[in-house]
């Protein structure tokens, strides 16, 4: 893996980099890879949770493949498979979540700016109002506080909804940089720092926090 890392000079953002993973891994001196029951095996061992499952399958078929070799294909050419397409997968919801998420923040936050500035506006307006005007204007405040509480929970559970993300990132954060320190390849260890860079922005994470681990 860290190989095909280092092939790859650069990656302008995550989905590119997760485009670049292979959706179905296939190896020329595996038999199941390249046998036309392999889809139906696999399928096999979803239904199952059994290699062996799939051996017997793909026997009642009367394909000679061995015991061993239907595991070894479902650990390193199927379960890989899968990991790069939850990446594919995970990457591109990332991509949507962010876009909405942020368009989201700052809608909620300009509204709660400009709302704040004209309740601001009418109580200085008060004291120089008739009675009369002064009850209406004075309800329309009221009318606006209140919608600013709304806005204010909505940009609250927005933060919330944030925090898996940006655990996820973190930790993933960490490991890559774990990585960074026992790689012995200068370009494989170039190609980890952009991935990084590249995660921290994609989710737009205050740069500070990453900041302090990159210098340390
Ligand atoms: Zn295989």
């Amino acid at each position: 893996m860290p190989n095909d890392l280092a092939k790859q000079e650069k990656y302008n953002d995550l989905e590119e980099f997760v485009q670049s993973l292979s959706e179905t891994m296939t190896s020329p001196t595996c038999k199941l890879c390249n046998s036309s029951n392999r889809k139906a095996a696999e399928a096999e061992y979803e239904r199952t949770s059994n290699a062996s499952a799939a051996y017997r399958f793909l026997k009642d078929k009367g394909e000679d493949i061995s015991n061993a070799a239907v595991s070894a294909h479902i650990n390193n050419h199927y379960k890989k498979s899968q990991v790069h397409n939850n990446l594919k997968e995970f990457a591109s919801d990332l991509a949507k979540w962010s876009q909405l998420s942020n368009d989201d923040e700052l809608l909620y936050t300009r509204f709660v700016k400009m709302l704040n500035m004209e309740a601001n506006l009418l109580q200085a307006e008060n004291a120089s109002l008739p009675l009369p005007e002064r009850r209406r204007n004075t309800e329309l405040i009221l009318k606006i506080g209140q919608q600013i509480t709304v806005f204010k929970t909505e940009l609250k559970k927005l933060q919330v909804e944030k925090r898996p993300v940006e655990i996820f990132v973190d930790t993933l954060n960490r490991i890559i940089r774990v990585k960074m320190a026992d790689a012995q390849n200068q370009e494989t260890k170039k190609v980890l720092a952009d991935l990084v860079d590249q995660l921290v922005r994609e989710v737009e994470i205050i740069p500070d926090k990453f900041k302090d681990k990159e210098e340390a």
